[in-house]
């Protein structure tokens, strides 16, 4: 069954977001809540639920993702530093919204990557 999120209402224009770039393939939008100077959401024009719901047929969309994420963050004026492309899988990850989403993250220094835990 397909259970549409807020992300498909964005996709549709049906509530508002900040859009920063949208193709026949793919959306991005700011995210509501930054986490950093720089914090862009791309998302599939079509609802993936999970990296777990990924078939072959998503492969030219999924690839086009990281095309337009380095593509953004060149507009952006934050290739040259850098940044993180993070994508979050169910309950462990902290996924939230169940539509797969890229998050654009950078701005600024990011600190390590993951912190372990004891
Ligand atoms: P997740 O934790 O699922 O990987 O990330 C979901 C992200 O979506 C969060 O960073 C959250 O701030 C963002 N988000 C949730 N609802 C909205 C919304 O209505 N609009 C926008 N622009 N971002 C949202």
């Amino acid at each position: 069954m397909t259970i549409e999120t807020i992300f498909s209402k964005i996709i549709k224009c049906e509530i508002n977001a900040d859009i920063v770039y949208r193709d026949h393939l793919v959306t991005a939008f700011r995210d509501i809540e930054p986490k950093a100077p720089v914090h862009i959401l791309i998302i599939p024009n079509i609802l993936i639920k999970t990296i777990n719901d990924v078939k072959p047929k998503h492969k030219k969309t999924l690839g086009h993702m990281i095309i337009i994420a380095a593509k953004i963050a060149k507009q952006e004026g934050i290739a040259n530093n850098g940044y993180r492309l993070i994508i979050n899988c169910n309950k462990h990850s902290g996924q939230e919204i169940f539509h797969i989403h890229m998050h654009l993250v950078g701005g600024h220094p990011l600190g390590p990557m993951l912190i372990r835990k004891k």
